[in-house]
């Protein structure tokens, strides 16, 4: 009965108009509108959900909600994330394949989205140094395909805390991409454009970050509807107090380094993103019609808490309350601007999160943590007793082990690898450990860690030997981490709602590596090299009608 309603309509619209142009042109969602909440696991929302009534809760009620969403692979990092939802392939793929990586030459770590070509556009204070772009990312995301294949040229502006956020998602040509630097100052590049946007600036001279010094971040709703203890067991909570309520001032009397820290690690951050988004798009979106544009959030905020706080406390608890409110704020603005049944939102996660080894140990779980530099250590500690004394290790990111230049060649002469594998395997942390002869790209077919392993595996930017830490344990100096293959750190929400979009619960196994492939179908364009699937079971497809238009039904 409900089918019938919906298509009903659409015939009756097609057969007044003249048929395959129009069809194909009303079809398309006018706006795709992309949102990663960094860090967010797909348990959260089984947890927190009831306190949710806004924006999460809509995508929710109205939306096409995945239960089992799956990272395919190793390294469950915010930059391989990003670049995986905004290409829909995997990183050996698109070779984002992790945050950093180490220049052997230089003897520095390279950030992924580091291009010493670039310099920094600011939209306020000077900054220096070496700017970002999308260069080392080498597939086509699809933000740029919406661009190249769309006439009118699809508008794309994507908008986060994080450059190895924004930058992936927004593509190689955006018409905006901005990002906030750590000293206090939204950023973009001169690979994007020669000066500020003007909209951006206008936006930010509007609404300095600034104006928010000296707020109290404090919980939103009753602290009896908080699940965990009010002060999280474990937690590094870095410059904020151990428990609510945290003030957002600096050190001084004035804005400096420590509120912007803050400040960031707050759901104001969140908050002033989405308005950010919707600002713009009202400002330069719609100056030419049809067409699919895009716009993208990276949420930042969730991962900065989540690695302080952990996953089990108040504080991630609030900030997705908080963007809860956010979204809710972003849609009402976009239903307005474009009305509801016109455009397609995507919500979904870079990675999840380990539990702070301290509370999962008080659980009786075999847990621990250490610094990257003591993973180091004991790393180069294996290598002495095989190959004598020395300094073998060059440099940790996450668990990759990059060797001093020239050890490779003499542990092979001295047919030493399999001895430093059992040494590195016998740690007491250690669960199982890779050298880059046993990833081979062939691999990326089998099942298993090692499979895992060579998905997210770049030969010349992943580590001499990929350490599997056991389960539960970290390398790092916060409360806790992710970038393992565990289900923690790999299973995460996929939300789908809008134009296209069938409501739903789905139990179906799905991967990030879907998003793109399936706004791709929606918005008529092709993904070349997409390695993820249509989730066609969550959209409006039948054999008659192409895409059935839920704005047909709504008058909207
Ligand atoms: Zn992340």
């Amino acid at each position: 009965m409900q089918v019938a309603r919906r298509i009903f309509p659409l015939l009756l619209v097609l057969a007044l108009c003249p048929a395959a142009p129009i069809r194909a042109q009303l079809s398309r969602p006018r706006l795709i509108v992309l949102l990663v909440v960094d860090q967010m696991r797909a348990d959260y929302i089984d947890n927190f959900s009831s306190q949710w009534t806004a924006g999460l809760r809509r995508l929710l009620a109205e939306g096409a909600s995945f239960r089992q969403v799956e990272y395919p692979y190793f390294d469950t990092l915010t930059c391989p994330g990003h670049s995986t939802i905004a290409t829909g392939t995997l990183p050996a793929t698109h070779r984002m394949v992790l945050n950093v990586w180490w220049d052997p030459r230089k003897a520095t770590e390279v950030r992924c989205t580091q291009d010493n070509t670039t310099r920094f556009v600011s939209y306020g204070r000077t900054v220096r140094g070496s700017a970002d772009s999308a260069a080392n990312l080498q597939v086509a995301t699809l933000a740029d395909q919406l661009r190249a294949q769309s006439s009118p040229r699809a508008r794309i502006i994507s908008f986060s805390l994080k450059a190895r956020a924004a930058i992936p998602l927004g593509g190689h040509h955006p018409d905006a991409v901005t990002w906030f630097d750590d000293a206090g100052t939204w950023v973009t590049s001169s690979a994007f454009t020669k000066a500020p946007v003007p909209p951006i600036a206008d936006f930010i001279r509007r609404h300095p970050v600034e104006a928010d010094f000296d707020e109290v971040w404090d919980r939103a709703a009753p602290k009896d509807t908080y699940r965990y203890d009010a002060t999280a067991v474990g937690a590094v909570p870095g410059a904020h107090t151990a428990s609510f309520p945290h003030a957002l001032r600096g050190d001084s009397a004035s804005p400096d380094p420590a509120f912007y820290e803050r400040w960031q690690t707050s759901p104001l951050s969140d908050r002033y993103l989405a308005r950010m988004a919707l600002d713009v798009v009202k400002q330069i979106y719609f100056d030419t019609a049809g067409g699919t544009n895009m716009i993208a959030i990276g949420f930042s905020a969730l991962d900065r808490v989540g690695h302080a706080f952990g996953p089990q406390s108040h504080e991630v608890q609030d900030t997705l309350l908080r963007l809860d409110v956010a979204l809710g704020a972003l849609f009402a603005g976009l239903d307005d601007l474009i009305g509801a049944h016109n455009y397609t939102v995507a919500l979904v996660s870079d990675h999840g999160v380990a539990s702070i080894p301290e509370q999962a140990s008080s659980q009786a779980l075999d847990a621990g943590r250490m610094t990257p530099p003591q993973l180091a250590d004991e790393v180069d500690e294996v290598f002495r007793r095989v190959l004598g004394p020395g300094h073998y290790v060059a440099h940790v990111v996450s668990t990759h082990v990059y060797l001093n230049r020239g050890v490779l060649d003499t542990v092979n002469r001295r047919h030493a690898l399999d001895a430093i594998r059992q040494g590195i395997r016998a740690l007491p942390f250690v669960a199982d450990v890779y050298s880059q002869d046993q990833i081979s790209p062939a691999g990326a077919d089998r099942a298993g860690t090692a499979a895992a392993i060579a998905r997210s595996n770049d030969p010349q930017r992943s580590g001499d030997l990929t350490i599997v830490l056991r389960p539960n344990w970290i390398a790092y100096a916060g409360a806790t981490t992710h970038g393992t293959a565990y289900d923690y750190d790999t299973h995460v929400p996929l939300l789908l709602m809008g134009h296209g979009i069938r409501p739903g619960q789905y139990l179906q196994p799905a991967s990030p590596l879907d998003i793109a492939p399936t706004l791709a179908f929606l918005a008529g364009v092709t993904l070349p090299q997409a390695e993820g699937r249509v989730l066609r079971e969550a959209l409006f497809v039948t054999s008659a009608a192409p895409y059935v238009s839920r704005a047909f039904t709504t008058g909207r």
